[in-house]
């Protein structure tokens, strides 16, 4: 089988579920390699490429860039995939600019033929699935998150060390500060999100969301509309121009449901709306939905979930 190499990108060695999402559609088309910058432990891979220099960090796509093409060279795979996140596509822009070689971003489905790929991807923030074709000596791709669930796949191979040969000028893009936004729990790794839109009211209108929140071990998000307002900060919106939560629950109070949101919190397990309107969108999709006035309801549920928690 031909091999396909996967850029993973990873926090300290472990690596993100979006990129383990990638080599589990790598895994249908050939032999995966894995490749991230420093080790990482990728299970299932056949082979993984820890790459080293200097100026390399975890943000530095150029650089990160350059390092793949030469890698591509040493060792031509027939095709090489990252996840659709900001960073995956932004390397693989890169990659497929120095290759002048096409690239397929946020891709759902590949179906081989002859030479070139027909496969399906999503656009427009997820809202539009789109029939396209990728030719070329090497696939260049990026997988769309959650697209796939992450396969089953134990056992680790040992790192080989790729040194590319860097210019220094391509340290130009690298990190010079980090801003931690808020510390535990994240909108993009709670297992609940208890999200708020203009049906809250206000700023403090948000309290009795960061109380539910905080019972459920979840995280608070927003729709655009609240951010606009002033009432929570951008980091909080959800969203085709915010972050993309996939939680075990979300729950939109005062969320009407337009696609730019939903796009953000399609890939939930389960919806529950809460909203005065029976017809809004995000109601007619939730899984599940209470219709009315969100406050005495929030305050309802959290006196409920207190109660069975004995608080
Ligand atoms: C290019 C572009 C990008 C965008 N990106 C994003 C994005 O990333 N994220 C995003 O969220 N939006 C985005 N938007 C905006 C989006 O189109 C909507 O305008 C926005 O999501 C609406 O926010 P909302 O649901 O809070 O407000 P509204 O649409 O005004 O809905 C409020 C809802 O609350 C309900 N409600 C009101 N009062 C109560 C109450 N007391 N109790 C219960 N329910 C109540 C109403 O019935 C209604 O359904 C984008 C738009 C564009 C054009």
């Amino acid at each position: 089988m031909s091999q396909v190499l996967v850029f993973v990108e990873h926090q300290e060695g472990v690596p993100f579920e979006t990129s383990l999402q990638a080599t589990t559609l790598a895994g249908t088309l050939g032999d995966v390699s894995s490749v991230s910058v420093g080790a990482c432990d990728v299970g299932g891979a056949a082979r993984h490429f820890a790459i080293e220099h200097p100026i390399l960090f975890d943000y530095a796509p150029e650089a990160i860039a350059e390092a793949l093409v030469q890698l591509i060279g040493a060792e031509s795979p027939s095709a090489v995939f990252a996840s659709g996140t900001e960073r995956g596509n932004e390397v693989m822009a890169h990659v497929a600019a120095v290759l002048d070689l096409p690239l397929a971003t946020n891709v759902t489905e590949v179906r081989p033929v002859d030479e070139s790929w027909e496969l399906t991807r999503t656009r427009w923030g997820g809202s539009l699935l789109e029939e396209a074709s990728l030719t070329g000596p090497v696939k260049l791709a990026t997988v769309a998150p959650h697209a796939f669930e992450v396969s089953d796949a134990s056992g680790s191979v040992d790192a080989e060390t790729f040194e590319p040969d860097l210019p220094e000028d391509l340290e130009r893009t690298r990190v010079v500060e980090r801003v931690t936004i808020s510390e535990g729990i994240t909108l993009t790794t709670a297992p609940v999100v208890v999200s708020g839109g203009r049906g809250v009211g206000s700023p403090e209108g948000f309290g009795i969301l960061e109380e539910l929140a905080a019972l459920l071990g979840g995280a608070v998000g927003c729709s655009r509309v609240v951010t606009n307002n002033g009432w929570r900060p951008h980091s909080d919106q959800v969203g085709q121009t915010g972050t993309r939560v996939a939680p075990n629950l979300y729950v939109a109070c005062g969320i009407s449901g337009a696609v730019q949101h939903w796009v953000g919190m399609m890939a939930s397990k389960n919806v529950l709306a809460i909203n005065n309107d029976p017809e809004a969108p995000m109601v007619t999709k939730a899984d599940y939905a209470v219709i009315g006035d969100l406050h005495p309801i929030l305050d309802a549920v959290v006196a409920e979930v207190k109660r069975r928690k004995g608080l």
